[in-house]
């Protein structure tokens, strides 16, 4: 594979970062994922602009222009020959001294490599739906901030498994708050339900595409947050994220959700959104 760290597009094993780097001593960077369908970038635009948030809210210097940054997506795209996959994108606050205090002058670190997914669209799993628990949410505070501290998402996913279940909802103070890397909605009649935006969950660049579609289709949405209890007592339940896209959710905590197989609106949301964002990709 080919892979660019800091201005150069290099092979994965000659690609190099410093023991002194931020991102691996105090997971001080921040990252995306931006999904290929047919050889083609998904949203963009999106991740561009949330990588920029999350840069700027942690005052981390941005070492490429949007321009820029979409080249060597394509350029990544192009060398290993992806068709459908993903690219992940890196920037840390770059090596320095061990301290706790930024330092006056670091150099960010950046790194993008590719991942193939032949068939991603077509996920088992878009059929078969998805089996989640529920868990506490430990993570910290700042959680729209897309940082590459992802310890307790990954402890979640190895509760999830130790459950025989596919992944968690998270919660925090009686009400979920997201999936271990994804959005969580549930949907009762025509009214889909998901946690409002603010720190305490990603703003899904999934989620506002997805959430646009719905409300064009005359579905209601209600931001606003619910529980358990509600998912449990609810048609139908899906996530969202820029590698998963729409994805039904038919079991909470062992107890099926409505018919337990993938909901009729979910299927539709799945649709359009593909259908939708194919055309629109660069
Ligand atoms: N929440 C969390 C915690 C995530 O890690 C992700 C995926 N990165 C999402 C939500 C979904 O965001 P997006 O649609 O931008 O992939």
């Amino acid at each position: 594979r080919t892979v660019y760290v800091n201005g150069e597009y290099l092979p994965e094993d000659q690609a190099k970062v410093s023991v002194f780097d931020r991102g691996f001593l105090f997971a001080d960077g921040v990252y995306e994922v931006t999904s290929v369908l047919g050889g083609k970038l998904i949203d963009f635009a999106g991740h561009a602009k949330r990588l920029q948030r999350s840069l700027d809210e942690l005052q981390m210097a941005n070492p490429v222009t949007e321009d820029e940054l979409l080249e060597i997506h394509r350029e990544l795209v192009r060398a290993n020959g992806i068709e459908d996959g993903l690219v992940y994108l890196q920037i840390t606050r770059g090596a320095a001294d061990r301290d706790f205090a930024y330092p006056k002058e670091a150099t960010p670190t950046i790194v993008l490599f590719t991942q193939a997914k032949p068939g991603l669209a077509d996920s088992p799993l878009a059929k078969t739906g998805m089996k989640v628990i529920s868990i506490e949410d430990q993570r910290w505070g700042r959680r729209d901030i897309k940082t590459v501290q992802l310890l307790y998402p990954s402890m979640g996913k190895m509760m999830a498994k130790a459950a025989g279940a596919d992944d968690a909802w998270m919660v925090e103070d009686g009400h979920v708050t997201e999936g271990t890397s994804n959005n969580a909605y549930i949907v009762k009649g025509n009214t889909i339900v998901t946690r409002h935006l603010g720190t305490e969950i990603l703003h899904g660049i999934t989620r506002a595409a997805v959430l646009r579609f719905a409300r064009e289709a005359q579905m209601v949405v209600e931001e606003r947050p619910f529980t358990i209890e509600e998912a449990k007592a609810a048609d139908e339940a899906f996530i969202t994220s820029a590698s998963a896209f729409v994805m039904p959710v038919v079991e909470m905590d062992g107890q099926p959700i409505g018919s337990g197989t993938p909901g009729r609106v979910t299927a539709r949301l799945r649709e359009i959104y593909l259908d939708e964002m194919r055309k629109a990709a660069v």
